[in-house]
């Protein structure tokens, strides 16, 4: 009886402590009569609480000023020194990593291009070299890492942090999470990189407030995040969201899935290169002729997102062209998606996006022709705040929403909380959420 009710008030208390640190997250900066107003806890709980999350150093007090009681008092707000937080990202053919502070401000990024030739053993030797790298940075600001998140792109089994498929890759159950504590001895969590941006869009960016998001992200290959009523869809067995791999043209091009025809294969980066490649070696004139040509060792892999962009800008008719071949499968892909999950917004993400100048106006009129105009006339469709960094910076809110959740777990926590039980945008976390 006394070891239930002591869990229990354990569990109130957590509980307590989250729906403050999440009130200070929505409203900053708040005294403590406001606080008590907004969270409708009474006053000396209030005081008692946030007496505890500033000796944790999780909140901090501003100085004195009103807030929208209109009563002067002592302000307070998150604590943007209370620690570091890692965002990173194994892409198929990049490395990216960020370091934020506890105001989710970057301090410290690094990005580098790897070969998809090179083997997964260098990948993760590098990948490993700059979290360290990112460790060093925050122990140079004297900030505790507070957690890492790594998004990959792939399916992952959320509960171990393995990955267990990633096409693009080649790779197979890879224990990620665990390789990653092994080195560390940090909270880790492992994801999606869809997923993990669409929670990263709906937490801190463009999609902040919406219920219903559909987030696309287009790089080499196009992954999917579904954000349904306020959280992340994971579906039966935690892999929704696969929209690359949906059939477009049933007799189409072999896709790294083993499928054919898949809309990454019309809609993706490589889909883009290849256009452009294909219009080269047809003798159309273009600026980016010597890039995409084989040079003398026979490689053709000098084509960049910035480069075709500058040379779309510039009036190159091959660039435009395979620009707007691949917006319009992106619109068509987009199409059967919104007929399917009615969103209230797109969000367009992934390097591709760096191209939106170009791609959103044909997405945007691909879209309004095919899909059904009720789905479609309530939809907001905007490029992702975050653009290639959305996945990185989802990592961050995906560290973050935990701490906010539990806060004096989460930094001892060494098993995530499922995708299914994030809670998105909400002041008041579900209980199941908060007892796992
Ligand atoms: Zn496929």
């Amino acid at each position: 009886m006394t070891r239930a009710r002591t869990g229990d008030q354990a569990l109130i208390r957590e509980i307590n402590l989250s729906i403050i640190l999440n009130a200070l997250r929505d409203h900053p900066p708040l005294s403590r009569a406001a606080l008590a107003l907004a969270t409708g806890l009474n006053k000396t709980t209030v005081s008692s609480l946030v007496e505890q999350l500033i000796n944790a150093s999780f909140v901090t007090e501003t100085g004195v000023g009103k807030n929208f009681t209109g009563r002067p008092g002592i302000l307070l707000q998150l604590n943007p020194h209370a620690g570091a937080i890692i965002g990173a990202e194994i892409g198929v053919d990049f490395i990216s990593v960020v370091l934020t502070d506890f105001a989710a401000r970057v301090i410290w990024r690094h990005q580098e291009r790897t070969d998809r030739r090179e083997q997964q053993p260098a990948i993760l030797r590098h990948t490993m070299a700059n979290i360290g790298a990112a460790i060093k940075q925050a122990n140079a600001h004297g900030l505790p890492i507070l957690g890492l998140a790594l998004g990959v792109p792939g399916l992952v089994d959320v509960e171990s942090g393995t990955l267990l498929y990633a096409p693009n890759l080649h790779w197979e159950n890879v224990p990620l999470r665990q390789m990653l504590r092994a080195r560390f001895d940090l909270p880790v969590f492992v994801d999606n990189e869809a997923s993990i941006a669409a929670f990263g869009e709906t937490y801190f960016g463009v999609a902040r407030g919406a219920r219903n998001v559909l987030y696309v992200s287009a790089g080499v290959g196009i992954g999917g995040g579904i954000v349904m009523d306020g959280r992340i869809y994971p579906g039966g067995s935690g892999f929704a969201g696969e929209v690359g791999h949906m059939t477009l043209e049933p007799n189409g091009l072999p896709c790294a899935c083993g499928n054919h025809g898949c809309w990454e294969t019309l809609a993706s980066q490589s889909a883009l290169f290849r256009r452009i490649q294909e219009c080269i070696a047809a003798g159309e004139p273009s600026m980016l002729a010597r890039l995409a040509s084989p040079g003398q060792n026979g490689k053709r892999e000098q084509l960049t997102l910035p480069g075709v962009v500058r040379a779309a800008q510039e009036g190159d008719a091959v660039a435009r062209r395979a620009l707007f071949d691949t917006g319009k499968y992106l619109g068509i892909g987009l199409a059967n998606l919104v007929n399917a999950l009615n969103p209230e917004m797109v969000v367009f993400g992934g390097i591709l996006s760096l191209a939106k100048e170009f791609l959103m106006p044909v997405i945007q009129q691909t879209i309004s022709e095919r899909a059904l105009r009720w789905s479609w006339q309530s939809a907001q469709m905007v490029a992702a705040a975050y653009g290639s960094d959305a996945c990185v910076m989802g990592s961050v809110a995906m560290v973050y929403d935990q701490i906010l959740r539990q806060p004096f777990h989460a930094v001892r926590a060494s098993r995530p909380v499922s995708r299914a039980a994030a809670p998105v945008n909400r002041l008041l976390p579900s209980a199941a959420a908060l007892a796992r």
